[in-house]
């Protein structure tokens, strides 16, 4: 009987310093050294106006924490742009009729932004998959008057050379916005644009592990990042149910349990450029 009891001990000291060796390494996974840690990136920068700029519905689900946090927090303002209706998406799991589901996720990114406590949002039609193709003209003028409309002092928006999926979208958007900024600068009025962009940022080891082709073009191609924060993790868990034509996408993606991937990934990471000190031209 002692001896079983000894045996015991061992066996679960064993699995206890497994579990907690493979809990460890897969946090490490989701660290980003460059990274100066803060409570919110949007109080960080004393923003009070924040617009994000983004490609398609579900989107935002990679910047709850800071959208949240600069309510909760600083009591910002905060307005989103989606692009698209995100039609072309597959559907995990299939809630509607796929001609339907354009429809089917603006709803659902328009019900996720106000479960974040967003202020303001637009979704517009260009097609999903085909922003790169789409009118650039139209396109910057749009996010131009958004911009001189909302007059943000931050701009959230994707890093044009890698999109934090290397989705072309996201890229098309990223430049988009670049380019959008620069114009309002020009504008023969009191507002000149946002003093700060700050750029939504992937995890690059765990990328870099476990992103595929995808994942390694990213990490290649974004800066490292200079804040992080905590994710929220608990809006990120609401709005996949929000989201609920995309509720399995991490799962399916990742392999791994949603719940599991956001227990390693409860932070996320921003590079913040002052464009006093970085201007875009
Ligand atoms: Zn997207």
């Amino acid at each position: 009987m002692r001896k079983r009891t000894v045996a015991l001990i061992i066996v679960a000291s064993i699995l206890i310093v497994a579990v907690g060796g493979v809990y460890w390494f897969g946090r490490s996974l989701f660290h980003e050294p460059s990274a100066q840690g803060v409570d919110s990136v949007i109080g960080e920068v004393g923003g009070t106006r924040v617009v994000g700029i983004f490609a398609h519905p579900d989107d935002e689900q990679t910047v709850n924490g800071l959208f949240t946090r600069a309510k909760t927090h600083d009591d910002a303002y905060t307005y989103m742009v989606t692009a698209t209706r995100g039609e072309a998406g597959t559907q995990v799991p299939v809630v509607a009729r796929q001609k339907d589901l354009g429809t089917v996720r603006m709803a659902e990114s328009l019900k996720n932004s106000f479960n974040m406590g967003v202020d303001g949002h637009e979704v517009w039609d260009y097609p999903d998959g085909g922003v790169p193709q789409s009118e650039e003209e139209e396109l910057v003028e749009r996010v131009a008057d958004v911009l001189r409309q909302q007059k943000p002092d931050v701009v959230v928006a994707f890093w044009p050379e890698s999109g934090a999926t290397g989705h072309k979208d996201h890229m098309e958007m990223g430049r988009i916005t670049e380019l959008a900024i620069l114009e309002v600068a020009e504008d023969d009025a009191a507002y000149k644009g946002p003093e700060h962009i700050v750029y939504t940022i992937s995890p690059t080891k765990a990328l870099t592990m476990f992103g595929g082709e995808a994942g390694a073009f990213v990490a290649e191609n974004q800066p490292a990042p200079t804040h992080s924060m905590p994710a929220e993790v608990g809006k990120k868990h609401e709005g996949w149910a929000i989201h609920a034509s995309q509720e399995n996408y991490m799962q399916e993606t990742y392999i791994l349990p949603t719940w599991l991937i956001y227990a390693l990934w409860d932070n996320e990471f921003y590079y913040v450029r002052d464009l006093a000190e970085d201007p875009l031209r």
